[in-house]
């Protein structure tokens, strides 16, 4: 019976531990957090990813605990509107696209493999021994036929197994910060925004969340900061938002007593190869597109069938490498490209987006100015034929 350990409980993590159980292999999941994670932001899935999440029998579970948001409106300076847009189409969704907070997601997929997958919460790999032998933090060393790192963008097994970070990261220029906050403003499923030269800031309620959720993204060089020093960076936010206007003095001000404040660059992942020895990466681990690709959830649904489903017939480490990898490029390339369009980076720029915005329900070329927006995440979030496994 081949054993394989999973690191990281998130998406990638539980997506790729129901395929392989599916296939017969048996699975252990160590995550360092001490149960599945709650809450977070909201996430979109999108093309193949619908067709795994269907083919888990999960897709009337996702659709039914969708976010269900209706329109995003931008603010001026002074909190006047500007513009107000369908939400959907903020978000780049299409068609059956869907959007979900990213703990509803993982929630229902640790559901589905609780209970014939072995859990290990509050635990993490500190090792891996050429013959797959694994040791923990706190649970005893066991050995294993494959490790699956699916341990998100600042990977642990990606620097056991392929070594440090940096030689792996491509930062795209820019920073982002996401926590909970009083639903102040009284919004009820719609985002509102505030986009300043070089700034965004953009909270949102959905309908299961009574309270919001609080995003800034601004441009900046890369800056220095302790991961663990939660206070700094919530003072390196407070100072990258200083002087903005709309409702971001009362938001900083929220943000102070947060307590899952999250902070990171906006940064991709990209290495040659996802494999070496016992060890494979799935999910942002290996080739994370960054939050701004807005694709990220959907290429660790679509990157853990495929890795499963080659492991299980015979293609392994080449067959999961060959078969994403064209998938993998055509979304990350999305990130440094949507990115401009959240922060902008000039005066001119900025008032031509307003303005577009808001004319856009008027405007004779409407449909094609959507489509060139919508398109390309759509053709990316398409661009792989999904082989049938389980045949
Ligand atoms: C603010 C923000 C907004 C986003 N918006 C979108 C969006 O709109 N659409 C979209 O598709 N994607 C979005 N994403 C990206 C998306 O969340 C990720 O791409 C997706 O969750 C990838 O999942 P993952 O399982 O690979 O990694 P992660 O979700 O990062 O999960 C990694 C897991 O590994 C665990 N772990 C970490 N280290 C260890 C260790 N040493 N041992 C054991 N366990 C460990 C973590 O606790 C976590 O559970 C966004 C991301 C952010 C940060």
């Amino acid at each position: 019976m081949t054993n394989i350990l999973i690191s990281g409980a998130s998406i990638a993590g539980t997506t790729t531990a129901y395929w392989l159980r599916r296939h017969g292999f048996t699975v252990t999941v160590v995550e360092r957090a001490p149960a599945i994670r709650e809450g977070g932001y909201k996430v979109d899935v999108r093309g193949a990813a619908l067709q795994v999440i269907e083919r888990m029998g999960l897709l009337e579970a996702v659709r039914a605990r969708s976010t269900d948001m209706r329109v995003a409106t931008h603010y001026d300076a002074q909190g006047r509107p500007v513009a107000t847009l369908d939400a959907a189409l903020f978000g780049g969704r299409t068609g059956d696209d869907l959007e979900i907070m990213r703990g509803d997601l993982n929630e229902l997929l640790y559901d589905l493999t609780r209970d014939d997958v072995e859990y290990l919460f509050d635990d993490s790999v500190t090792a891996i021994a050429e013959d797959g032998t694994v040791t923990f933090e706190r649970s005893p060393q066991r050995r294993f036929d494959f490790i699956v790192g699916a341990d998100g963008a600042h990977s642990t097994t990606r620097r056991i197994a392929f070594g440090e970070e940096s030689r792996f990261v491509r930062d795209l220029g820019y920073y982002i910060s996401i926590c909970t906050v009083p639903n102040t403003l009284g919004l009820d499923r719609e985002e509102a925004v505030h986009a300043s030269v070089g700034r965004t800031a953009n909270v949102y309620s959905t309908r299961q969340d009574t309270g919001a959720k609080a995003l800034f993204m601004w441009s900046s060089p890369p800056l220095a900061y302790d991961h663990r020093d939660v206070a700094g960076q919530k003072a390196l936010l407070t100072q990258a938002m200083a002087g903005a206007g709309w409702e971001v003095p009362e938001l900083l001000e929220s943000v102070r007593g947060a307590k899952d404040f999250y902070f990171d660059s906006v940064s991709q992942i990209h290495m040659d190869h996802w494999s070496k020895g016992r060890v494979l990466l799935v999910g942002d681990a290996g080739y994370c597109a960054s939050p701004a690709s807005g694709q990220g959830t959907s290429l660790a649904i679509v990157g853990a069938y495929v890795l499963a489903g080659e492991l299980a017939t015979g293609g392994g480490a080449e067959g999961y490498e060959r078969e994403l990898r064209p998938f993998v490029e055509a979304n990350q390339a999305l990130g440094p490209a949507n990115v401009k369009g959240m922060v902008i980076d000039s005066k001119a720029a900025l008032w031509i987006q307003l303005k577009l915005m808001r004319l856009l329900p008027r405007l004779p070329g409407r449909d094609r100015m959507i489509e060139r927006v919508t398109g390309p995440i759509h053709r990316a979030a398409n661009a792989i034929s999904l082989k049938n496994y389980m045949e």
